[in-house]
């Protein structure tokens, strides 16, 4: 029986590939760490000295706490860490965990918003009665604010603040609500708590038990999906760029094929050519289609203007006829023509178009 975890279901939802070369495979890849990766462990570890020490009433100054990060960031640092933002440097890095790390401390300083019951603590949740289906994970911070009311605490670094909506459904500390409510039976109710580092904001959410008792259901489908799999089909996206198998993915390794090559054979590699040739004729069939849409609307406002002239409302040529009919229409400007483009333009310039594609889609 596997044993899951938030973090191995996300994986398998991102790239169902990535997931079989990770969790099933084990394919040993020389792990290259990304800069954010990298970020977010050391303002977690330097948060969980932060309230390590009050366990010992230690109260760390704010220069205390920045000491250990910054020392803990060049004891751990290394030159093979990836920077995906190839405009920054890891000094942009360092100074966005400084400015992370001072304002919680300044936020929440003396920290006495309620007694830490544990840091970075595994819990097990167990999704059925059978117990067939479990799943892992590791909290940041588990707090009682007052007695039997717990909260689970998260750290974030992202540069991305979510919708609370999004947060409302989020899976991973809802699983771990129903880790904290298996664990401690004083449980009155369990709130979630996000920290979102970069924008110096936390977000509280709760979940009612029904809820939980749906999430458990819907985990539960996803597992049995992964386990039915027998595909594990490849799901390129943005964030393969921070995906370690990229060097091994058929979905890239021809970039990396051509990249090894000096300029000159890099033109002569029968892939770039034909993908080069390729691209010429896409564009020449564009350019025809529009050439061809083009000369249709004059025919048919000629076709019009003879059919007045003569008072004729069929107008023939040596096999086909073509009917001309006064009809009040709106209608949009024909695909791949220049008033499609420009409307299409119009609408975006206007903040129109995201509507626009939302109504066509919900008719
Ligand atoms: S590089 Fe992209 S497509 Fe390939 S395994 Fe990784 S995430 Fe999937």
């Amino acid at each position: 029986m596997s044993v899951y975890s938030h973090s191995r279901l996300s994986c398998y939802e991102q790239c169902p590939q990535k997931y079989k070369l990770k969790y099933l495979d084990k394919v040993e890849t020389e792990v290259e760490q990304s800069i954010e990766a990298f970020l977010g462990s050391r303002v977690h570890e330097t948060l969980e000295k932060l309230y390590r020490d009050l366990g010992y009433q230690k109260l760390s100054t704010l220069d205390e706490l920045l000491d250990f990060f910054r020392s803990e960031w060049k004891k751990n640092w290394d030159d093979s860490i990836v920077i995906v933002k190839e405009e920054y440097g890891p000094e942009n890095y360092l100074k966005m965990g400084e400015k992370f790390i001072t304002d919680y401390y300044n936020k929440y300083k003396p920290f006495d918003q309620g007694r830490t019951i544990a840091l970075e603590e595994r819990v097990l949740v167990t999704l059925d009665d059978a117990g067939e289906h479990k799943l892992q994970g590791f909290i940041d911070r588990v707090m009682e604010s007052e007695e039997g009311y717990y909260e689970v605490h998260d750290y974030k670094t992202n540069s991305r603040l979510p919708l609370p909506e999004y947060l409302d459904n989020d899976r991973q500390l809802a699983l771990y609500a129903i880790g904290i409510k298996e664990r401690y039976p004083d449980v009155k109710d369990v709130k979630l708590v996000w920290h979102f580092l970069a924008f110096d904001k936390e977000i509280d959410s709760t979940r009612t038990d029904e809820e939980l008792e749906a999430l458990k259901k819907d985990v539960i489908a996803l597992i049995e999906k992964i386990e039915s799999d027998e595909k594990f089909a490849a799901n390129p996206s943005l964030l393969c760029d921070w995906c370690e198998f990229k060097p091994i993915c058929r979905q890239w390794s021809h970039l990396y094929m051509i990249k090894e090559k000096p300029e000159n054979e890099y033109l002569g590699d029968p892939g770039v050519k034909l993908i080069n040739r390729y691209a010429e004729l896409k564009q020449k069939q564009k350019q025809i289609t529009l050439d061809l849409y083009a000369e249709i609307d004059k025919l048919e406002e000629a076709l019009i203007n003879f059919a007045e002239k003569e008072g004729v409302d069929v107008v023939f040529g040596s096999k086909n006829k073509v009917r001309i009919k006064e009809t009040e229409q709106n209608k949009f400007p024909a695909k791949h023509s220049n008033e499609r483009e420009r409307l299409e333009q119009l609408l975006k310039d206007h903040g129109k178009w995201m509507m626009l594609c939302s109504l066509i889609r919900l008719y």
